[in-house]
């Protein structure tokens, strides 16, 4: 199963892709979470990501789309993957779509978590207060100034992915106002999980 979470920063995606890791024995790829190991190494091109992402701006297509070449051709991407915040631009999904059928491969399907913008900000500082509970090191882009940014260029550059992907029919928008369990319940209403060593699917609530 390789699946893609499209969603406005906030809208719960890391939340749900740890279900869906869960429920499919699938690798959760996270470009946000590679490009903030990355800085946190140091390496020149976490260095130059890092820039960008601390003031709420993508990174250049080619940087993402190497990161994640690079990333899904490890074995553990074998049996499936879910992308998490990639691809966010229609140059990426290209340049997805090509790597993929140099593969042999193809999308699944596309979830896309719809979430009202006015509950954005309250999700992320939910997000830091859940953080620093945890005495995790909080994200130089958690803020409100970087969030209004970053809702800019999730508008601009990456919501014509919907239509993108619903042209190809793989696009399921599911409600994302809800619980995190009335979430997971949509989506596992249009990809039903596979219960081990049974035929046939059911579906977990
Ligand atoms: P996220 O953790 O998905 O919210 O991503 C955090 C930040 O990482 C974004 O605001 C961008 O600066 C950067 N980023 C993550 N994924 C991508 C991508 N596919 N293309 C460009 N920038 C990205």
């Amino acid at each position: 199963m390789r699946l893609i979470l499209l969603g406005p920063p906030g809208a719960g995606k890391g939340t749900q892709a740890d279900r869906l890791v869960e429920a499919f024995g699938i690798t959760h790829l996270s470009t946000g979470k590679m490009l903030r190991d990355a800085a946190a190494e140091g390496t020149p091109e976490g260095l130059k990501a890092h820039e960008f992402m601390a003031r709420g701006e993508l990174v250049p297509d080619d940087m993402a789309v190497a990161i994640v070449a690079h990333r899904i051709e490890h074995p553990d991407c074998r049996n499936g993957f879910i992308l998490d915040g990639f691809p966010r631009t229609v140059a990426q999904a290209e340049a997805l779509e090509r790597i993929m059928k140099e593969q042999g491969q193809g999308i699944d399907a596309v979830i896309e978590i719809k979430v009202d913008e006015r509950m954005l900000l309250q999700r992320v500082e939910t997000r830091v207060k859940e953080m620093t509970a945890r005495g995790e090191t909080l994200r130089a882009d958690d803020n409100a100034e970087s969030l209004s940014k970053r809702l800019i260029a999730y508008r601009a550059q990456t919501m014509p992915l919907s239509t993108y992907y619903a042209t190809k029919g793989l696009l399921y928008a599911i409600d994302g106002m809800g619980s995190i369990d009335d979430v997971w319940a949509a989506i596992t209403a249009v990809l039903p999980v596979p219960v081990p060593g049974k035929f046939g699917r059911r579906t977990r609530k």
